[in-house]
């Protein structure tokens, strides 16, 4: 399990403990004002913080410092974990209500606006609906719609992760190709760490894979390659971030997770 399953699982993954969407949890440390300044400040924020670590980059002393501040600081603030469909189910599954919302990070790094991301929790409508960037883009959705998109998003290789708003209280189910600011920051430009791969790993079985490559294309981390010899992909599980969307495109069943923690030299 990853630290915060130990910090705040209660025993069990952390983001399917129910007290890390509480009310309780909420009126705790000015949560609704640091979401309202997050949504406010987004832009210029992520922008600043994206440009001092990239100023320093080239300072290898510095630039570990700022890195780990960083991780500090986001662990604290803003930290996100990749989890497979079937944990997401069981996220949306907790909720009193999903709000379907505008991408914060993709109107950033393509100026469009597209509504991947889901508000889960405390009024969200109250808070985002006052801003005219968000609130024309606002949408209730009930379980089944919510659970139902987010499993049409799982087949076009859309990456699943929980956000926390001061952690451990989780206030956002997103759904991410490689525009995601997340994605950029620690996989395209390894700038720093802002959250944890998923609780598993992905394993193909070779023996019911017909060899078809479709799990290639889905995967947004580079794990997958392919044996020629074989005729058969391979994935690299200290590149697989165990978001699962490899699988949800095998029509054989060859891909499973596996529990990351039963392998001791795994990175998070
Ligand atoms: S993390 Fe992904 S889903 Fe969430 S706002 Fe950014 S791009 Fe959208
Ligand atoms: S190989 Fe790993 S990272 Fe790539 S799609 Fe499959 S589960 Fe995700
Ligand atoms: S999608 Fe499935 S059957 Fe096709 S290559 Fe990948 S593991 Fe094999």
């Amino acid at each position: 399990m990853c630290e915060f399953c130990i910090q705040h699982g209660e025993g069990k993954k952390w983001y399917l403990t129910m007290r890390n969407y509480s009310r309780e949890l909420w009126e705790q440390c000015n949560r609704a004002e640091y979401m309202e300044d997050f949504g406010a400040q987004f832009e210029v924020r992520c922008g600043t913080a994206v440009a001092k670590l990239d100023a320093v980059k080239s300072i290898p002393v510095v630039y570990r410092f700022f890195r780990r501040m960083a991780m500090h600081k986001n662990k604290t603030l803003h930290w996100g974990q990749i989890v497979p469909i079937e944990d997401v189910e069981q996220i949306l599954e907790m909720q009193d209500s999903i709000v379907r919302m505008p991408c914060v990070c993709r109107r950033l790094t393509t100026g469009r606006e597209t509504r991947y991301c889901f508000g889960v929790g405390m009024d969200i409508m109250g808070m985002f609906g006052k801003y005219p960037d968000y609130s024309h883009g606002l949408e209730v959705l009930e379980k089944e719609e919510a659970v139902g998109l987010v499993r049409s998003f799982d087949k076009q290789g859309l990456v699943h992760s929980i956000w926390t708003f001061r952690t451990p209280y989780i206030g956002a189910v997103c759904n991410c190709d490689q525009d995601c600011m997340a994605y950029g920051i620690q996989f395209k430009t390894n700038l720093t760490q802002i959250m944890f791969r998923a609780e598993y790993v992905a394993t193909v079985d070779w023996n019911k894979c017909n060899g078809c490559k479709k799990c290639l294309l889905n995967c947004q981390f580079g794990a997958i390659g392919y044996s020629n010899t074989m005729k058969r992909p391979t994935i690299d599980m200290n590149r697989c971030y165990g978001c699962g969307v490899c699988r949800s495109v095998c029509d054989k069943e060859a891909i499973a997770l596996l529990d990351r923690a039963q392998f001791a030299t795994l990175p998070w």
